[in-house]
């Protein structure tokens, strides 16, 4: 089967987890700041904090900015589950506003026709997650002004999109956001295994998350009113044990060597794909010239007239179907979040967000990783063509 998504593990990368095992630490120790450092240097933001997975980056990044009950926090149904739990983590309420899509990003339109009615009802958000779908970026510019006229607070989940940029500026710059969040999973750009960060220009924030990843606890003796001795701590808040070890530390800091290998072999691949593709039944992925994708997965559209309000979509599920009997290891991306049982208990409803329903029904993913040789795509397109004849 070809996956997907797959890791890019180097001699190298190797090596460097040895010697993290060998040294003096394995939890988190000097490894977690030098990479922590060369997420600064990619992204061009002053803090970033290293944490368990991009799941504790979204809750702490949440928590720093103050999200709590009788707040509402507002992200897109096409993202996974945890853009939206955050915000159940913090006992806030959870909203959606549908995508563009053309493309398949938090719709600027939806966003501020949703602020206007909200404005009237009394209520408007006090966050709003936009997500960056397959590494391409949102219109952050649109999203920042709409910050500003109505008092939210944006977090960007950066989950896909580390190696991208958006106007000239690399993604995780905080240009247009209080926070940005990485994931560090192995389908992602570049992997700790399991991992995340969360990234800010905001002092305040990157030490309020700090105090959350080591259960709200400081020794930061400038900070203690009271010095008892060498082995004094305070806590201070409610924190949790979100520490990145320096095992996994170690490996990212490799990896982000190869950070624009990465999305430059990914690139190459995204626009092989884009070419033999074109003139079949599809819609490929977006295109902006203010744009570059660090495309984290390559998502086609299959043309389709069914919508209705149920479905699941039946030709994507019969071309899924063929493609993995063909062991291509497609995939879909994603089931609106509103669909969830868990959420459809908080009463949203299949029809509530008719975009992203559009699409998912539409939706596959195609195999996308930095090491997929040429003769695996062109087996892929291959098996696409015979699935959609
Ligand atoms: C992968 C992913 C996450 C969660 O990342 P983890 O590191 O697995 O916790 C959050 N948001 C999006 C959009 C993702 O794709």
């Amino acid at each position: 089967m070809i996956p997907y998504g797959r890791q890019n593990i180097s001699d190298e990368d190797i090596r460097a987890v040895v010697e993290a095992l060998t040294s003096d630490w394995l939890t988190q120790g000097p490894a977690v700041p030098r990479f922590e450092e060369a997420l600064m240097q990619a992204t061009t933001a002053a803090h970033a904090v290293a944490l368990t997975n991009a799941t504790s980056a979204l809750h702490v990044a949440c928590l720093a900015i103050g999200l709590g009950p009788g707040d509402i926090l507002w992200t897109v149904p096409n993202t996974f589950v945890a853009s939206a739990n955050c915000g159940l983590y913090c006992g806030a309420a959870v909203d959606f506003v549908d995508i563009d899509p053309a493309t398949r990003n938090m719709s600027v339109t939806a966003l501020e026709k949703k602020l206007e009615d909200a404005r009237k009802t009394g209520h408007l958000p006090r966050v709003v997650i936009p997500v960056h779908f397959a590494g391409h970026s949102c219109d952050m510019a649109a999203i920042a002004r709409l910050s500003r006229e109505y008092g939210f607070r944006v977090i960007e989940d950066a989950a896909h999109a580390i190696g991208g940029t958006y106007d000239g500026g690399p993604v995780g710059d905080c240009r247009y956001s209080d926070i940005a969040i990485l994931s560090f999973h192995p389908v992602k750009i570049v992997t700790t295994g399991e991992g995340g960060a969360a990234v800010t220009q905001d002092a305040a924030l990157a030490d309020r998350m700090r105090l959350l990843r080591t259960h709200g606890i400081t020794r930061d003796m400038d900070r203690l009113p009271l010095n008892a001795g060498a082995w004094y701590y305070e806590q201070r808040a409610l924190g949790f044990n979100l520490r990145m070890t320096d095992i996994q530390a170690a490996l990212g800091a490799s990896q982000m060597t190869r950070l624009h290998d990465f999305v430059a072999a990914r690139e190459a691949l995204a626009s092989r794909y884009d070419e033999m593709l074109s003139g079949l039944p599809l819609k490929l992925p977006p295109r902006q010239a203010h744009i570059r994708s660090a495309w984290h997965l390559y998502t086609v559209e299959i043309e389709d007239d069914d919508d209705a309000p149920e479905s699941h979509g039946a030709r994507r599920a019969h071309v899924f179907e063929k493609m993995r009997k063909a062991g291509i290891g497609v995939n879909v991306h994603y089931i609106p979040v509103h669909w969830q049982p868990w959420y459809r208990e908080m009463g949203f409803h299949p029809g509530d967000f008719p975009a992203a329903e559009h699409y998912y029904r539409r939706a596959l993913t195609l195999p996308l990783f930095p090491d997929l040789g040429h003769a695996e795509q062109d087996e892929v397109v291959a098996a696409l063509k015979e699935a959609l004849s």
